[in-house]
């Protein structure tokens, strides 16, 4: 029996990193997939091995800050699986640059991919999830959302800490409707986002001094959380912050 069995999600950011590892660990715990992303190539492929696995996963173009692609989403969602019980808005984009650095142009580019992004996913699952008796929305921030940033990425964490505050207000609306919304907060991570970082000796060691369990984490590390909390497993959590950071924050 698997963990999300019949159950219906969608996933923004699908198509790789983390947004692909948990398409393909939702698919193998039983649940319906319906993932977007804007590398539409990049999707297919992930799409492609889902279904080679037995898992059911329906990659759609979805650019997150595009009101019109979430709603093609959702119509998608509910012709192809019949309702909707899981929102994962992961997609994200990082512009790593001091406040001086950045451009009116950064500013409004990340504002929309990271926090509109969210706010537009969200507007769109909450009637369909209450009319499925209720649903969970995970939202990916990042510890760059629970703290500042030495490190030159002042819109990234604006954009994060939106996120996180976002969640709590979706948290408090919708429990009504046994709608859940809660965020995860990873530290670094190995996927495209970051590897200037890790292909960078000075950057990397710099960053590792502040991960008390002395490595980067993996996409499946982040995958396994945002499982439990679409899972019914974590029924009575809703408005929480899943820090899964290596012990950074702890610090
Ligand atoms: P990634 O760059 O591999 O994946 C991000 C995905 O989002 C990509 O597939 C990208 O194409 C997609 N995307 C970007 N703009 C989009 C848009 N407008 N519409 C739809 N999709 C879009 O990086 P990742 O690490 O897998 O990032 C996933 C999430 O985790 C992001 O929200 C990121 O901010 C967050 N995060 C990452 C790290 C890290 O170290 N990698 C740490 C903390 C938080």
């Amino acid at each position: 029996m698997g963990r999300l069995d019949g159950k219906v999600a969608i996933i923004s950011g699908g198509a790789r990193g983390q947004g692909a590892a948990e398409t393909r660990l939702f698919a193998q715990e039983g649940a319906r997939v319906v993932f977007g992303d804007v590398l539409d190539d990049l999707g297919k492929k992930v799409e492609a091995e889902v279904r080679e696995l037995g898992g059911e996963a329906t990659y759609v173009h979805l650019d997150v800050t595009r009101e019109a692609d979430w709603q093609a989403t959702v119509r998608t969602t509910l012709t192809r699986y019949g309702h909707l019980n899981i929102l994962v808005n992961n997609a994200g984009i990082l512009i790593r640059k001091s406040i001086e650095e950045t451009t009116v142009e950064d500013w409004d580019r990340i504002m929309a991919v990271n926090a509109k992004g969210v706010f537009l996913g969200t507007k769109h699952a909450i009637a369909p999830m209450r009319r499925s008796g209720g649903g969970s929305i995970i939202n990916i921030s990042s510890t760059a959302g629970l703290v500042g940033s030495l490190d030159g990425s002042a819109s990234y964490t604006a954009t994060k800490g939106a996120v996180r505050l976002l969640t709590k207000s979706t948290a408090i609306q919708y429990a009504k409707d046994g709608i859940r919304c809660n965020s995860v907060h990873p530290g670094p991570i190995d996927t495209p986002m970051i590897q200037d970082t890790l292909n960078d000796p000075e950057r990397l060691e710099r960053r590792m001094r502040r991960l008390p369990l002395g490595r980067v984490g993996t996409p499946e590390d982040i995958a396994y959380g945002v499982l439990y909390l679409a899972s019914d497993e974590s029924s009575f959590v809703t408005g929480a912050e899943l820090v899964i950071d290596g012990g950074t924050t702890a610090e």
